[in-house]
């Protein structure tokens, strides 16, 4: 019995050709594409942190998480202007307004900035104000918006379905890709599967990392923030994303989680500056640790 729609690892040279590893083969089978975006280059070997507020909330609330996270050693800024939220009557992000305050944000920081974009007429206006559009779990296959982000030029974040196939997901990016556009990163956010919900938003799925980059030389990142929703698990679950192969982290802050800073939105996976710092020292060491293997190798 064949069953329509059913794919597999073994179709995706004939779904994504343009960004398959096994078609575009350049004869080095580990090659990552190395995806700059601004002075940030995603797919080298010092993993990329992207942190900042789950939502833009208000100038100061921003300025003051985009400084934090600087300060904490982050390479770029996240933050959303227009939030896909469950309930219609929830927060749902300052639009226009919002973009305008992540541009001040990153003029002020030197922080390229990231923020995701939901509905194909608006991926022009976000491209004018953001380095790199973030297409959300929510719009995965939202083929449209895909288009018109491939079309738009700018390197594109694409996260994973939260019931994506490895399959989806990398047709997904083959839409991108079409347009003439090969500036995607991945980004694996958790998915839903036995058990989450239960002690964790999400479960993370670690064992996507390699199996992302025997597929694709497209850079693979997580995002611990909605993968565990949990604050006190976003450490381990960095750490073991970068552990495992991971080109970066996309993390959620606030300056002050639980009191003043409490967010509108994801509060209880807010992490803290100082949180994000033992991360990102996470990375220098580990960094540090290779350099110094590499040099006594020889
Ligand atoms: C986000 O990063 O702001 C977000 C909404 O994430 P996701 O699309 O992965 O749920
Ligand atoms: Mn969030």
């Amino acid at each position: 019995m064949s069953i329509a729609g059913n794919v597999g690892l073994k179709d995706l040279p004939r779904i994504c050709p343009l960004i398959s590893r096994r078609v575009q083969s350049s004869g080095d089978p580990t090659e990552t594409r190395v995806v700059p975006v601004g002075p940030v280059r995603f797919g080298e070997t010092r993993p990329v942190v992207i942190a900042g507020p789950c939502a833009v909330e208000s100038r100061e609330q921003t300025l003051a998480v985009a400084r934090a996270v600087k300060a904490a050693g982050a390479d770029m800024l996240r933050g959303g202007a227009f939030k896909p939220r469950t309930s219609p009557h929830d927060f749902q992000g300052l639009g226009v307004e919002g973009l305008r305050i992540l541009r001040e944000a990153s003029k002020e920081t030197g922080l390229p900035v990231v923020t995701e974009v939901m509905d194909p007429r608006l991926v022009e206006t976000v491209a004018e104000y953001a380095d790199m559009l973030q297409i959300g779990s929510r719009n995965m296959q939202n083929y449209p918006l895909l288009i018109e982000a491939g079309k738009s030029g700018k390197p594109v974040l694409l996260k994973r379905g939260m019931a994506a196939s490895l399959c989806e997901w990398l047709g997904a990016a083959e839409y991108v890709a079409k347009e003439g556009n090969l500036e995607i990163v991945l980004c694996e956010r958790g998915i839903k599967a036995y058990p989450s919900g239960e002690y964790s938003r999400n479960v993370l799925d670690l064992n996507v990392i390699p199996a992302v980059k025997e597929e694709t030389f497209l850079p693979v990142i997580v995002d611990p923030s909605h993968a565990t929703g949990v604050a006190s698990m976003i450490e381990g679950a960095s750490c073991a994303a970068i552990e495992y192969g991971s080109h970066g982290l996309i993390i959620e802050v606030a300056c002050d989680p639980e009191g003043a800073g409490k967010p509108k939105c994801d509060a209880a996976q807010a992490i803290s500056p100082r949180t994000l710092q033992n991360i990102v020292r996470f990375i220098d060491l580990r960094e540090e640790s290779h350099n110094l293997r590499k040099a006594h190798a020889i």
